[in-house]
């Protein structure tokens, strides 16, 4: 069962303001919850994507954000796509292609960041 805290609006502002407050996935649109606590089977974690409430969960107080936020926007992608009933190992491969995919746009956002910092 998942458990949350929302952060106050203030807490919120930055976030809203760098990455919004909800994004598409499929023919959905999914909102974005920012929270200062987040519980998933009692143990705590940076993010969790609810694909039934169309909302993903994002905890503020970690210090990789983007790459979970990116993490989750893809179990939402993918649950939309309807790739989901695929098979029974699917849990831990969408699992392992989410966490891929995170880190490489986030390495490559670090890299266009970097060769911008390099052109000053
Ligand atoms: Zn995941």
């Amino acid at each position: 069962m998942m458990k949350y805290e929302r952060a106050t609006l203030k807490q919120q502002k930055p976030f809203k303001d760098k990455f919004g407050t909800s994004f598409r996935a499929g023919h959905a649109i999914y909102k974005i919850v920012w929270c200062k606590e987040l519980f998933n089977d009692e143990r705590a974690c940076y993010g969790v994507c609810n694909p039934e409430m169309k909302e993903i969960y994002i905890d503020i107080t970690q210090s990789d954000i983007q790459e979970t936020l990116i993490h989750e926007m893809f179990h939402a992608e993918v649950y939309e796509s309807g790739m989901k009933q695929m098979s029974s190992f699917y849990h831990d491969l969408e699992e392992l292609c989410c966490e891929a995919a995170s880190r490489v746009c986030k390495n490559f956002e670090l890299k266009r960041k970097n060769a911008k910092s390099k052109r000053r």
